[in-house]
């Protein structure tokens, strides 16, 4: 198989296995443009390709997220974590059993050791490796803005030692000068023009409510606690319950806030799967 035919494979395998979007970039041009050491040649030196796909959000949970309903939505928005991580998987057999090699990397997230950004941080960037891909523009925020899907649409990434052809990128600008709905819209104030990232400080409480930040303050808590009373206290308390649902089903430990998603009036009308 060429790699061009290999190329397309993917890219139709993916979209039967339910991606929405798909694009390919090289590694070289990543690690060209990436300002961090978070390139591709820190994770795997060989790897020629990244692939990207990326599966909408669901609009009823959008639309409901920034409610009452907002556990439901952070239900669906793990789901739709795990159904990439899948995916991402799924395409890297695919890409095995054609020959060359595959690294699907983690869309959940990783820990950083020094707790810098609340403990969080990705091994790659997947939002930049898919506007790279020519899947869309990174907006204001820094989420990436799609023409389909607008920012409702999470990526992951695959990696492979096959060289295939890179994807155009898009000629796609969203935000404008003027546009500042999301801005608007984030209840912390988490967004401005001109910055090169949202400011996390303000944005993970409300992204990462149950994550592993709130886990080491509770288990901090007991261990603080006065006396036994005190800790039973802290163990009877509600956050014992949501932070265990946090553990077994993911509900809150990433996007648990779609205010800004809300907000952003591009792709707004895009029929499903498109
Ligand atoms: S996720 Fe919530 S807190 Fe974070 S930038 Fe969006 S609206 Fe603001
Ligand atoms: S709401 Fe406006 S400024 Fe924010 S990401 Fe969408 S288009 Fe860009």
């Amino acid at each position: 198989m060429t790699d061009m035919d290999l190329k397309t494979a993917v890219r139709d395998y993916a979209r039967q296995q339910g991606a929405d979007l798909v694009g390919f970039v090289s590694t070289e041009h990543l690690n060209a443009v990436t300002p961090t050491d978070h390139k591709p040649e820190r994770l795997w030196p060989e790897a020629k390709t990244a692939v990207s796909i990326g599966k909408r959000l669901l609009m009823g949970a959008v639309a409901v997220g920034a409610g009452d309903m907002v556990q439901n939505a952070r239900w669906v928005a793990w789901r739709t974590n795990e159904f990439l991580n899948r995916r991402a998987m799924e395409v890297g057999h695919f890409i095995e059993a054609h020959g060359a090699r595959a690294l699907p990397l983690s869309n959940g997230t990783m820990i950083e050791p020094t707790w810098r950004n609340l403990g969080i941080f990705g091994e790659l960037s997947h939002r930049h490796i898919a506007a790279e891909a020519g899947l869309g523009a990174i907006g204001v925020p820094t989420f990436i803005v799609t023409p389909q899907f607008g920012p409702r649409v999470y990526f992951i990434t695959i990696l492979t030692d096959a060289e295939l052809e890179p994807d155009p990128k898009l000629d796609f600008d969203p935000c404008g000068a003027e546009c500042d709905e999301c801005i608007r819209a984030c209840p912390s104030h988490a967004i401005q023009r001109g910055r090169k990232t949202i400011k996390k400080t303000l944005c993970i409480p409300n992204a990462m409510p149950h994550g592993v930040a709130p886990l080491r303050r509770y288990i901090e808590s007991i261990f603080n606690a006065e006396d036994p009373a005190a800790r039973q206290e802290r163990i009877d308390d509600f956050d014992f319950a949501r932070l265990h649902r946090a553990l077994v089903q993911g509900v809150g430990t990433i996007a648990g806030c779609f205010h800004c998603l809300a907000a952003c009036p591009v792709g707004r009308s895009s029929p499903p799967g498109q």
